[in-house]
């Protein structure tokens, strides 16, 4: 899997086991623009890249093309239930895909409030869904926050702070090795909590 990032654009690619290619790209937009013929839009943003990237863009057909706004609810609700009703994965923390964390967070909802729901008696249920807010709030706000803090950077299109970007990602893959990697390890070292019991473990990387 690779992500290059160029102007306030992205393009990322990933090999699937069926030999398929997964592509991903981002440019700025004004909100519901769209360009008529996507994959011609496509290959003029990106058609001049390093390869593999025109080569991938000159394979695909216009139908292998879809075309999303990115959205994200950048001030967290409140609480992720109401009465009985309560939300899980991108109904509840809509985020940036930057840090592929969407379907992440909405499988780690889905854990907590099953792992809560062992046992439950009905007249219990409000009372797991205070522990399932207090469990996944506090983390899925976190999550948001670091993957509109990595969409930022991929925004940047000015010359100058491109370079400084670039500079730096340099450098700190030259001078600390793994250090992005590691900043990372709060978003994957998540585990489950254990039967019953809510947990919150983020800690800003
Ligand atoms: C370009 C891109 C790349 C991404 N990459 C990653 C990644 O690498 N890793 C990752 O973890 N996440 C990634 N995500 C995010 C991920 O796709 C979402 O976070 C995830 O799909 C959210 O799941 P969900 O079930 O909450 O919502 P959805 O997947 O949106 O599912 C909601 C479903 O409800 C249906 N629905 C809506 N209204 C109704 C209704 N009234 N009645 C019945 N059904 C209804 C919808 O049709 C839909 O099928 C990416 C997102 C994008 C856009």
């Amino acid at each position: 899997m690779a992500e290059s990032w160029g102007h306030g654009t992205v393009f990322g690619v990933m090999p699937l086991s069926d030999g398929r290619v997964y592509c991903y790209a981002a440019a700025s937009a004004a909100p519901g623009t769209r360009a008529g013929d996507e994959l011609a839009e496509l290959a003029g943003l990106f058609g001049t890249w390093h390869e593999p990237i025109p080569a991938l863009v000159a394979t695909a057909t216009p139908q292998d093309v879809l075309r999303h706004d990115v959205a994200e609810l950048a001030a967290p609700l409140p609480s992720l239930h109401r009465g009985r009703a309560v939300l899980l994965g991108d109904a509840a923390h809509p985020m940036t895909p930057n840090l592929g964390q969407g379907a992440c967070q909405a499988l780690e909802d889905a854990a907590v409030i099953s792992r809560l729901a062992t046992g439950t008696q009905p007249d219990e249920v409000a009372g797991l869904l205070n522990s399932y807010t207090a469990a996944r709030l506090p983390r899925t706000t976190d999550v948001v926050r670091w993957s509109r803090r990595a969409a930022t950077m991929t925004t940047w299109a000015s010359p100058p702070a491109v370079t400084i970007r670039n500079t730096l990602i340099r450098l700190t893959g030259k001078l600390a090795p793994g250090a992005a990697l590691r900043s990372l390890t709060p978003i994957y070292s998540w585990q489950p909590p254990a039967e019953g019991r809510p947990t919150n473990d983020s800690h800003a990387p």
